[in-house]
């Protein structure tokens, strides 16, 4: 007898069942939704999802929505086995309640186990070398010898191009000629969750942060490996390169906007690591992009997820450059019109749009301005993970507390992702359509981030001095002659919109 499997709203694949004919339970709880201030098209991510999945199941599934999860618990009549939910909290929650058997995690490539053998002993846990150690585990890219296909574990020098530049002598913004993604069609769960939204947010049983929009991303298994299809075949050849670059006409790039429906958990990680694989080995996909998309899923998307429950409860709370200015209103509220800088503007607006930017600008356009004028890492943390489609805790953890800001004083990182607008300004088109001068430190048309480096630094000389990583940096800093003011002036910017 196979016991009832209680889905959770991230695992929503069919690698969460043992059998496809497993009875199921999905849970939709109200509570969730009213406890946080989540962005609105998240909000329909998530409910739409889960209702999908339960119609899909018919008869197979008990689809209770109830204000909470004990609620819920209590109106069904069964033992439940469930895998390890994402989140602390959630794993507390299911000890608490009667008869759920919780078995090990699903949907990462390497499992807790993985990652606790390949910790073991060492002193700094690199997500390189534990990238290297999942590649060999799994059997991916790899020579018959057991060794890099290649010749290398890493291509990330070919993936470090600038954006193509705007077409010659025309108007037109510079967007990479790629074709397009696959896109969803709404159907009428998608109508009822948007009235649902609409009356919950009415009734002020909820509020939102960000706009409502069309969904842009996908809500079943079915439509997942549409997305994913699209992405191998046409669009994954161009992603390596460019794959740090921003440009303001162009939102998606050639990035797989996969990260929404992995975290939901309709995608199998390894999975799609294997498919993007078969395109390198078939001659359709360049190693270096091919490389480039595998390491982001079973390197830096397991990584986060077990440095997560590696560090423990306390990791959250890292603070190493006691940074504690609250996050400002026009940032928390995606006050996009409020900012003049071209490059915060147009990511502002993209988050309040879409819930969703690549991972550039979230590190060094968000994180960099967030960590350079000293906010709190915490609720830097809490506002990525209630305003982006794929923010969840184990995600933003890592990503937020030790690699955006560096509070975690280095177990994950070897220095803070600090950069001047001459990192933006190499890597996009922002610059040239912006009222500051990348190139200016003080007055006016100081730019932000060039400002905002240095006094970042001078800030915290003392904290980055054992760091090897930061020794040129810091020598930059002893040259310049008039850091007193570039200090003054930033101080008085510290929350106002730039
Ligand atoms: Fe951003 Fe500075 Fe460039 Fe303006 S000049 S777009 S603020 S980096």
């Amino acid at each position: 007898l196979v016991t009832r499997r209680w889905l959770f709203a991230d695992q929503l694949g069919p690698h969460f069942l043992d059998d496809p004919d497993q009875p199921v339970l999905l849970v939709e709880s109200r509570a969730v939704l009213a406890r946080h201030r989540f962005h609105r098209q998240k909000a329909h991510l998530v409910l739409s999802a889960l209702r999908h999945r339960a119609r899909e199941l018919g008869d197979q599934a008990l689809f209770v929505q109830a204000r909470t999860y004990a609620e819920a618990r209590a109106q069904v009549h069964e033992p439940l086995s469930a895998c390890a939910p994402t989140s602390r909290g959630a794993l507390e929650l299911l000890g608490r309640l009667p008869d759920v058997e919780v078995l090990p995690e699903r949907g990462f490539a390497s499992s807790r186990a993985d990652f606790e053998r390949w910790a073991d002993g060492r002193t700094r846990l690199l997500m390189e070398d534990f990238y290297r150690d999942a590649r060999r585990r799994l059997g991916l890219l790899l020579e018959p010898d057991g060794g890099p296909v290649g010749g290398h574990w890493n291509y990330d020098s070919d993936n470090r191009e600038p954006p193509p530049r705007q077409p010659r002598g025309t108007d037109a913004p510079a967007v990479l000629d790629v074709p397009e993604p696959w896109w969803p069609e709404e159907d009428e769960i998608d109508e009822e969750v948007r009235a649902d939204l609409d009356r919950w947010e009415a009734s002020g049983e909820v509020s939102f942060v960000g706009r409502d929009g069309p969904r842009r991303f996908a809500v079943t298994h079915r439509e997942a490996r549409y997305a994913l299809h699209t992405f191998l075949r046409k669009r994954l050849p161009a992603f390596g390169p460019v794959e740090d670059a921003m440009l303001h006409a162009d939102w998606t790039m050639a990035h797989s906007l996969l990260s929404p429906s992995m975290n939901l958990g309709l995608l199998d990680p390894v999975e799609c690591a294997r498919a993007a694989e078969a395109e390198y080995r078939n001659g359709r996909a360049p190693l270096a992009s091919v490389e480039g998309y595998v390491r982001q899923l079973i390197g830096w998307r397991d990584y986060m997820f077990h440095v997560y429950w590696h560090f423990g409860p306390d990791y959250g709370r890292h603070n190493y450059l006691a940074a504690r200015r609250k996050l400002p209103r026009w940032f928390a509220d995606l006050d996009a019109d409020a900012v003049q800088a071209a490059c915060l503007s147009d990511v502002l607006a993209g988050v309040r749009d879409r819930a969703w930017v690549h991972h550039i600008p979230r590190l060094m356009v968000l994180g960099n301005y967030a960590l350079q004028r000293g906010w709190s890492p915490q609720e830097l943390r809490d506002w990525f993970h209630y305003s982006f489609l794929d923010g969840y805790e184990w995600v933003m953890a890592a990503n937020v507390i030790g690699m955006s800001q560096h509070a975690d004083g280095g177990l994950m990182a070897t220095k803070p992702y600090a950069a001047g607008g001459a990192y933006i300004n190499r890597m996009s088109d922002y610059c040239g359509g912006c009222r500051y001068d990348p190139k200016q430190r003080r007055g006016e048309d100081a730019c932000p981030y060039s400002a905002g480096y240095w006094a970042f630094l001078a800030r915290n000389r003392e904290r980055l001095e054992g760091n090897r990583r930061m020794v040129q940096p810091l020598r930059g800093l002893d040259r310049l002659a008039d850091l007193d003011k570039v200090v003054a002036q930033e101080r008085g910017r510290a929350s106002t919109a730039p």
